[in-house]
């Protein structure tokens, strides 16, 4: 199976990954297309080696470069290419079965793609390959042409989301929805784009999940940290894996290896990561980031069942412990 989380940034799919991928059966790759774009010489592998050097991704390039019908490079680059939100209409109209040079770009995808699980799974000898890569054009990609693909959308109160793009932004870290800086008075309408980027983005994901709505599970960040059991055996059922593995970890209270997440959230580099539910509800969100948060994005609140007038608190939930 080839598993893949989409959701907006801030979302908890980093934390999902980590879970998951404590699973004896889940190969956790983290953001493939990160990994993939920032290059396999530069670009450091959760374990603390370059990617060209990590055990488990230099010997899946060498599977790659080895097989004669497929040429790394062309595939790196095709996957990021895929991966743009400006290839959507392109996937969209894509067929699997056509003859047009459209088609045959997302069929050769495809093939070296598979190509691609195939070398991770024989190399990890684990059978489930997790991309925790996010971006929905991907999403759209795994779910028309990869049949063995199952989709999760983890979706987080835009409140809490734009909580957390607030607290970066305090501490000096400007990354916000588009990458950009904000500063001075303008600096609240980063967070009406924030919002709008989590309602449009989270609008596409629904859409993208009709195509086959069977194959996709649609959960909330809060409710994986206020009973990630519950969340982790929902998934389970849904997806027909086992993941009775990870259930007992969270029982007893183990913290997560990162193993080998080739991109992704930094908190992947941290060694060893535990669930931390009690810092969610340390901090407290300044009011006008709710006002920004239910203006823009209330329609899909009530559908995912966040109440307009809940508390005011938020957080993290992942934290760093070796
Ligand atoms: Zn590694």
């Amino acid at each position: 199976m080839y598993l893949y989380i989409m959701s907006r940034p801030h979302s908890g799919s980093t934390i999902l990954d980590i879970l998951l991928g404590s699973s004896d059966s889940v190969a956790s790759c983290g953001e493939i297309i990160m990994g993939m774009e920032r290059g396999m010489e530069t670009w450091t592998c959760s374990c603390g080696e370059i990617l060209a050097d990590c055990p488990v991704w230099k010997t899946v390039r060498q599977r790659i470069v080895e097989d004669p019908g497929t040429d790394w490079d062309e595939l790196v680059e095709a996957s990021v290419r895929q991966g743009h939100k400006t290839h959507l209409p392109s996937t969209f109209l894509a067929s699997p079965s056509g003859t047009g040079e459209r088609d045959r770009f997302h069929q050769r995808l495809r093939d070296g793609t598979m190509k691609l699980a195939d070398a991770i799974r024989s190399v990890t000898g684990r059978k489930v390959v997790l991309d925790s890569s996010k971006l929905p054009s991907r999403g759209l990609f795994a779910l028309k042409f990869l049949p063995d693909a199952r989709l999760i959308h983890i979706v987080r109160d835009p409140r809490n989301v734009l909580a957390s793009h607030y607290w970066r932004f305090h501490i000096g870290d400007t990354y916000l929805a588009q990458r950009r800086p904000w500063r001075g008075p303008l600096a609240p309408l980063a967070f009406v784009e924030a919002a709008l980027m989590w309602f449009f983005g989270n609008l596409l994901f629904e859409i993208i999940g009709r195509i086959d709505p069977k194959r996709v599970v649609h959960i909330r960040y809060e409710d994986l940290r206020d009973d990630p059991a519950s969340v982790i055996r929902r998934l389970s059922r849904e997806l027909g894996l086992d993941f009775e593995d990870v259930i007992e970890r969270i029982d007893r209270g183990e913290t997560f290896d990162t193993g080998h997440m080739m991109g992704g959230n930094p908190v992947r580099t941290e060694g060893k990561v535990a669930f931390d539910p009690g810092k969610e509800k340390a901090r407290e969100r300044p009011a006008f980031l709710s006002w920004i948060a239910i203006g823009v994005c209330w329609p899909l609140m009530l559908r995912y069942g966040y109440s307009l007038r809940s508390d005011r608190r938020a957080g993290n939930g992942a934290k760093k412990t070796a």
